[in-house]
């Protein structure tokens, strides 16, 4: 399910008015500074540069009251590490990895960023520095740059098109006669599903953040451009914290750490061949799921 639906749907209607200029974005500073989703701490400190050290120490969780999601989950995820979330439909990967970002408050326990409890920080310094690349990619109508951009008015072309390029995108965006100036959407050049993923990636070239979240997709894309994407998280994540809610035994396969989450939190953790020689819950799922491949 799509945890991040709700709060990505808040910046669009902010995002929206971007094209309208200056004006447009002094509004979404307003939207922000008088509606915030959550209230930032009397004293709420700066996040200022990231090293991507995570923890979630005893944390529990629900979205209503007397249904817990998760109980009591400790995890510690070391920076440049990429972790694999995988598990039953159901078990609470996406929901672990929404509690970074704070879309939603822990009810127990707490999850540091580099030793720093994330109810003590900034929201928007704490936001900054994490990058969400998921299956359903928003795009607002107006050009391929701005929504490379995305809202990041010092953007220079030269940025955008090296982030296009690191997202695969460079080729596509060669053959359209207005390059980056090219609009999209309903007035626009319509784009495929995976070239909109990949300029999703491209948004995240550019904002370069530390920690990236990906929600992998579960649609089927052909092989040729599955294998751009792949290959573009792939780079996109060298030297950043990398959390996957993965679906794609290659991602699963090539993680640092997978973590097995069920009902009873994280069952299992480990790698690959070391998971699957424990002939537990990871080597049973791998049997069934992924014999094919
Ligand atoms: P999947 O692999 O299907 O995406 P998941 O492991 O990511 O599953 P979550 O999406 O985290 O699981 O869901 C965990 C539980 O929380 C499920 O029972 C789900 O129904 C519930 N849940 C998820 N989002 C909400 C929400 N916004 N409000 C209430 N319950 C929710």
């Amino acid at each position: 399910s799509n945890i991040f639906f709700r709060p990505i749907e808040k910046i669009n209607a902010v995002i929206e008015s971007y094209p309208k200029g200056i004006a447009g974005f002094k509004r979404y500073l307003e939207i922000i500074d008088t509606e915030p989703e959550i209230a930032d701490a009397k004293n709420a400190v700066e996040l200022k540069s990231v090293r991507g050290d995570i923890r979630f120490e005893n944390v529990s969780f629900g979205y209503e009251e007397n249904r817990r999601i998760l109980n009591n989950i400790s995890l510690s995820i070391n920076p440049g590490e990429t972790v694999a979330f995988v598990g039953p439909s159901g078990a609470g990967k996406t929901t672990i990895c929404s509690l970074l970002p704070r879309f939603y408050e822990v009810e127990e326990g707490r999850i540091t960023v580099d030793g720093v409890d994330i109810r003590e920080v900034q929201l928007e310094s704490l936001r900054r520095h994490i990058g969400i690349v998921q299956q359903d990619v928003f795009l607002f109508s107006g050009t391929i740059k701005e929504n490379i951009a995305y809202g990041d008015l010092t953007a220079t072309d030269e940025q955008i098109w090296d982030a296009a390029r690191r997202a695969s995108l460079e080729e596509l965006l060669l053959t359209l006669p207005e390059g980056i100036d090219t609009i999209i959407g309903e007035r626009g050049v319509k784009l495929s599903g995976g070239q909109k993923q990949r300029l999703s990636i491209a948004r995240m070239f550019l904002k370069n953040p530390p920690i990236l979240i990906l929600d992998e997709a579960t649609s089927a894309l052909d092989t040729e451009t599955e294998a751009l994407i792949q290959k573009s998280l792939a780079e996109l994540s060298v030297g950043r914290t990398t959390l996957v809610i993965a679906h794609r035994l290659t991602t699963i396969k090539n993680a640092d750490r997978i973590l097995v989450v069920n009902a009873d939190g994280i069952a299992e953790q480990g790698n690959h061949e070391e998971l699957v020689a424990a002939g537990g819950i990871y080597s049973r799922l791998h049997q069934v799921q992924y014999s094919h491949s």
